[in-house]
């Protein structure tokens, strides 16, 4: 599977002049909702997510997304894994489980996002599921922006992945992309377009 193809079908990878939440400019922008937009392609997706992580020997009993951007993912990677799904929800800067779901200690379990970036949300996802007694046992995302290694992925981590480096992450693609402060910014230069926020807040 040609996963920048699937993103590029989708809509999903957006060619443009964008300002990102960290204030630098980017030709290029993971609108990550809109893979997951129609259920049976999504459920491709993830079906292909869940043979990278069988086959690594991961034993999972449940999957567990940060709200909002990973509960579709998460929810259609328990669906591949056939295990249980839940996830956690902002409180105080940090997440926590709530609506009734409960874990057991020593549950194995996988923390799935949409799109892993630095990787804080996930993290603070798994801080929830430890002080719970639960067992982060992977990570797992659709797109790596490239800031942390994925397994079988040719990057190294940088200093800004904030996921431990003794639990493996899984991803279908990195995407790196260039980003510059809006004073270096070669579209900016060009004169031609303002960058334009795409996130979800928009
Ligand atoms: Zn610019």
């Amino acid at each position: 599977m040609n996963i920048e193809q699937v993103y590029k079908d989708a809509n999903a990878l957006l060619d443009g002049h964008f300002l990102l939440a960290s204030g630098n400019h980017s030709s290029r922008y993971l609108q990550s909702a809109k893979v997951m937009e129609y259920p049976k392609k999504a459920s491709l997706l993830t079906d292909a997510l869940a043979t990278m992580i069988k086959d690594a020997g991961i034993e999972v009993d449940t999957v567990c997304a940060p709200a909002l951007g990973g509960v579709l993912t998460g929810y259609e990677l328990a669906r591949s894994l056939d295990v249980r799904s839940i996830f956690v929800e902002k409180k105080d800067g940090g997440m926590e489980l709530r609506r009734g779901f409960s874990i057991k200690k020593g549950e194995k379990i996988i923390i799935c996002e949409d799109i892993v970036t630095t990787g804080g949300s996930a993290l603070k996802a798994a801080k929830a599921i430890e002080e719970l007694g639960g067992e982060v046992v992977a990570f797992a995302s659709l797109a790596n922006r490239g800031f942390c290694k994925r397994v079988d992925g040719n990057s190294t981590a940088k200093e800004q992945c904030a996921l431990p480096a003794n639990v493996p992450l899984f991803a279908l693609a990195d995407f790196t992309f260039e980003m510059y402060a809006p004073e270096d910014c070669p579209l900016c230069k060009e004169g031609k377009t303002e960058a334009i926020k795409p996130g979800s807040k928009s």
